[in-house]
Order: structure tokens, then C-alpha cells, then sequence
């Protein structure tokens, strides 16, 4: 390979980190890792007015919680920073002086209004229609006079075409005259717009690929010709694939949670959104699913990108969470959860953060009811609160089965609650128990006329207050037998109740 890989993620901060932007920027990190190449953070803040502050720290604790570094960045520091656009302004004038030497910008004073609109997409807010192309000496005059601020455009040839190779979606060719009608370079108040600092960063930060979302497509061939106003060689572009929803609309709120600080907040692992967002539009071969962060960075290639729309599946995501869950050391999940059982008003306290050495050990205990069941850390909340909080209300239409009566249910609570009174609980880990415990209770389900499920549901709603539960056994053995016996009776005067109005 000629010259070593250098490329960036840039992101404007002017709204929360989103799937999209994630993705982008885990790509970047990959290829640069996979290629021993450099990784540049660089802020693109150059529309003051969509600016916002939480924006710019949510840049940088997604990369913390995601566990990557840029190699140059804000905080980093390194020889082509300063990293943040809003730091370069006297740059992008003096380099917008040369297009204008050139012949290839010009000054236009008509456009004074419109070019507040000029950053809020890609390209033009539209309506130019090339009125600040030929001024004369005495029009700019006037307008200077009235102290009319200027707008510098780039003039685009209404000849020829521009056309890129692009590493992904092949060959795109634009004819000239059907790009945006010169686009603003610099606003009136002297800012750059995205084109014109995003083009010159990259040049003078010696990015070599350009790894972006497919959105920006339109405004490359636009880049191109400021490229070649410059005299400067462009980098190879590779535009990845759009994410979509399930529905093939661009994936958006309607479809669910789309910032990571959401995906944060309900409970998902770095690990498990690392995974899944990096088969977002790649794939190193059609079957393997599974990578840790290490394997992305060694076999990650540009190759492999797709060139179809990528299909967000919150269920499958949901799934990698799970898998991952089950793989998280006990210590690590113990701390990962305590914040949901300190928020559901559990954690006793004591310990600097609100949870002391007994909220820890206690959860630590639980694990082995919920490990397998949780597929958001969120769920904790849901799984455990029977044993936090006292169970003392059951719902009818939870306590008895589907088309069972009142009757039925009284009677296979009554059968389930005889074993239990009948034999001791196995020990945790016990499985040889467990099993003969199992099916001790399979044998009093067939004697009762109905299944297993059918057997153990009222049981289930007694203890927990919910049809969904962790593992029954286990639950009851966490509680004791007192606790259970007095929430089977609350339950079983509820059941005796209902059958008696109905017999
Ligand atoms: N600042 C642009 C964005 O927020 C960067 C696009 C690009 O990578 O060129 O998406």
C-alpha cells in the first residue's frame, strides 16, 4: 500500500449520537485498526446555530462507553488539529481566497438572506438561480454601500461531468449541470459552510477514505470539484449502506429507540451494540455472527461493506444482548445492574454510590434467577421485584390458566403446593434434584388431568405476582418457605373465592 491509512468519523454536534453515526464511526475505527492505519475524532461545528453543547459531550462518551480512541482528536491533540472546526475559521478563509484567485468561487451579493438556510442540508436551500454570478463593479458597489455582506460560492462549470470510484457502490457520474446551482463555501458572517471545511480538513489531515453515510452521495461530486479548484488529489470515497427500519423506511423514532443514550439507559451492553451494529451493512462471511471488539479490529474490511440497505432489527439486537449477558463475568454484571435495582428503590445504601457491599452481595446471589432471562439489563427490575417487594394483590385473569376455571386453578395450586409441602427444595446447582423435583411435579400434573405449564402457573403467580418469572424453584428457595406459604394462601383465597361465586 502506497501511503497509510488516515481516516476520520465527524460528526456535527447538533443532535444525540444516532444508530447511523455510530456505525459510521465504529467502520472508520475498524478499517483504520484492521490497516494499522490512524484515526481522527474531528468536530464539525461550523453551523453555530444547531450547535449544541450535551451534543458535542455525547461525541465523546459514546467512544468512551463504546471503549474506542481516536489516535488524533480534541482531547488527543496531534500534529494536523486543531480538531474542531470552530477552531480553524481563519483557515478556511485564507484557503477560500485561493479558489476565488483561481477563478473557481466568486463573491456573490445577492444571496445575503438565503444563506441562513445554506447549512441545514447537504446542499442549497434552493432558488439560487445563479443571480450573483456576474455582477458589475457598480452593482457590488451598491451593494457594499448598503453594507451588504457577501456569500462565497463555488462556481460550478455547466459542463462535463464529475465522477468518482466510489469502494462501495462502484462508479457514480453526475453531469454538472444537474448539481445543486453553486453551493455557498462561506456565509455572509464568514463561517464556513460543511462542504468547504469538511474538504479542506480532510486534504490538510491527509485522510486517504472517506467512510460516510450514503446521504452525503449527492454533495461528493460537489467535493470533487472543490478538490480539483485546489489542485489537490481527493481520497477514495466509500459510502455505506442506508439503515433501515423493518418496514424499508429510514429507520427513525417511529420504529423505536435510535440515539445510543437510549439504547444506554434501557440496559444494552457496548458489547452486544458494537456486535450488532457492525453487521449493519458487513458481513465477514454469511454465517458468523459473533465478534468481540479485537476480531472487528483484526478482520474488518472495506471489501466486505454491502451495498444494500442495511435492516435494523430491534429483536435480533435484543437477542446479541442476551447471548452477551450470558457472557458478562458475575462481578461485571452485578455493578451493570445495580443501578436499576438502586432506581426501582431496592439498594439499601451505605456505599458511596448508593449501593453498599449488602446490595451487591445480595444481587449477586439472585444472578443465577435472572442470568438467563435477561435480555435488557432493564428486565431486572421486572424479574426481581417479587423478591424486593411483597407480592399481596393477584389478578384473577393471571392466577388462572387460559380456559381453565377458578375451579381448575384452585385445584392444581392446591396439587403443586401439596409437593412442595411434601419435599424438600433442592439445592442451587443441585441439578440431579432439580430434575427429580421437576418431575415430581410432572406426576402430580398428569394425576390432576392437565400439563406441567397449566400445574405451575397460579404456583407461579402466587410467588411472584406475574405469569413471567425466573425459574419457580429457585424463586421459592430464594424466599423461604414461610414467604411462600403466606403468599400461596393470599393467592388461594383469591382462587377460593372466585370458584365458590361461579360453583
Ligand atoms: N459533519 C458531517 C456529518 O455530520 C460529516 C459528513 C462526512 O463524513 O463527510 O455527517
Amino acid at each position: 500500500m502506497g501511503h497509510t491509512v488516515r481516516v476520520r468519523y465527524a460528526p456535527s454536534p447538533t443532535g444525540m449520537q444516532h444508530i447511523g453515526g455510530v456505525r459510521t464511526a465504529l467502520f472508520n475505527y475498524f478499517f483504520a485498526r484492521s490497516q494499522g492505519g490512524t484515526f481522527i475524532l474531528r468536530v464539525e461545528d461550523t453551523d453555530q446555530t444547531r450547535f449544541d453543547p450535551r451534543a458535542l459531550q455525547d461525541i465523546y462518551d459514546t467512544f468512551e462507553w463504546l471503549g474506542i480512541t481516536a489516535d488524533e482528536s480534541p482531547a488527543a491533540g496531534g500534529d494536523a488539529g486543531p480538531y474542531v472546526q470552530s477552531e480553524r475559521l481563519d483557515l478556511y478563509r485564507s484557503y477560500a481566497d485561493r479558489l476565488v484567485q483561481a477563478g473557481r468561487a466568486y463573491w456573490d451579493y445577492t444571496s445575503a438572506r438565503r444563506d441562513h438556510d445554506a447549512e441545514s442540508n447537504s446542499g442549497e436551500a434552493g432558488g439560487y438561480n445563479y443571480e450573483g454570478r456576474d455582477l458589475t463593479p457598480e452593482r457590488v458597489a451598491e451593494y457594499r454601500a448598503a453594507g451588504v455582506k457577501p456569500v462565497l460560492r463555488l462556481l460550478v462549470p455547466a459542463d462535463g461531468k464529475t465522477s468518482f470510484d466510489d469502494l462501495v457502490l462502484g462508479t457514480i457520474k453526475r453531469k454538472n449541470k444537474d448539481l445543486p446551482a453553486d453551493p455557498i463555501l462561506l456565509k455572509s458572517d464568514g463561517f464556513p459552510t460543511y462542504h468547504l471545511a469538511n474538504v479542506i480538513d480532510d486534504h490538510l489531515m491527509g485522510i486517504t477514505h472517506v467512510l460516510r453515510a450514503q446521504e452525503w452521495v449527492p454533495s461528493t461530486p460537489l467535493h470533487l470539484l472543490i478538490y480539483e479548484a485546489f489542485e489537490w488529489e481527493p481520497p477514495r470515497f466509500a459510502h455505506l449502506p442506508m439503515v433501515m427500519g423493518k418496514d424499508g423506511s429510514k429507520l427513525s423514532k417511529r420504529h423505536g429507540a435510535t440515539s445510543l443514550i437510549e439504547f444506554r439507559r434501557q440496559g444494552y451492553l457496548p458489547e452486544a451494540i458494537t456486535n450488532y451494529i457492525s453487521m449493519l451493512g458487513w458481513s465477514y462471511d454469511d454465517s458468523r455472527e459473533f465478534f468481540t471488539r479485537q476480531e472487528l479490529e483484526d478482520l474488518f474490511s472495506v471489501e466486505k461493506i454491502n451495498k444494500a440497505p442495511a435492516v435494523f432489527d430491534y429483536k435480533k439486537l435484543d437477542w446479541y444482548n442476551g447471548q452477551y449477558i450470558r457472557r458478562c463475568d458475575d462481578d461485571r454484571l452485578v455493578e451493570l445492574l445495580l443501578p436499576y435495582v438502586q432506581a426501582a428503590g431496592w439498594a439499601a445504601g451505605s456505599g458511596g454510590d448508593g449501593a453498599g457491599a449488602e446490595d451487591r452481595e445480595r444481587l449477586a446471589a439472585l444472578l443465577p434467577l435472572i442470568k438467563e432471562r435477561l435480555k435488557l439489563l432493564a428486565d431486572v427490575s421486572d424479574l426481581l421485584r417479587f423478591v424486593y417487594e411483597d407480592v399481596n394483590s393477584w389478578s384473577l385473569d393471571d392466577l388462572i390458566p387460559k380456559k381453565a376455571t377458578a375451579g381448575e386453578a384452585l385445584a392444581w395450586l392446591d396439587a403443586a403446593t401439596a409437593v412442595l409441602e411434601d419435599r424438600p427444595l433442592p439445592e442451587a446447582g443441585d441439578d440431579a434434584a432439580e430434575e427429580a423435583y421437576t418431575e415430581a411435579l410432572r406426576e402430580a400434573a398428569e394425576s390432576a388431568g392437565t400439563k406441567l405449564g397449566n400445574l405451575m402457573m397460579p404456583l407461579r403467580v402466587a410467588i411472584t405476582g406475574s405469569r413471567v418469572s425466573p425459574p419457580l424453584v429457585g424463586s421459592i428457595r430464594e424466599l423461604g418457605m414461610d414467604e411462600a406459604r403466606r403468599r400461596i394462601a393470599g393467592a388461594r383465597a383469591v382462587l377460593a373465592a372466585a370458584a365458590e361465586k361461579n360453583a
